[in-house]
């Protein structure tokens, strides 16, 4: 299954894929994708509790 999370707070439209059996193994590879992006374009949310960073992720996600 592929996942997509496209973060677009405050800049153009980024989207991260990744391939995933399941979403929990989804959610560890975006958050490790996304953790450049995070302290490059957000760093007052490069350290959120990895729970809330799973939280905004599958708020946000689209699986395909
Ligand atoms: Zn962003």
């Amino acid at each position: 299954m592929t996942y997509s999370f496209t973060c677009e707070q405050g800049h153009e439209p980024v989207t991260l894929t990744v391939e995933a059996e399941n979403d929990e193994e989804a959610l560890q590879k975006l958050i490790e994708q996304s953790a450049p992006h995070l302290q490059a374009a957000h760093p007052e949310m490069a350290n959120v509790p990895e729970d809330q960073a799973k939280n905004i992720i599958m708020s946000n996600w689209v699986k395909q």
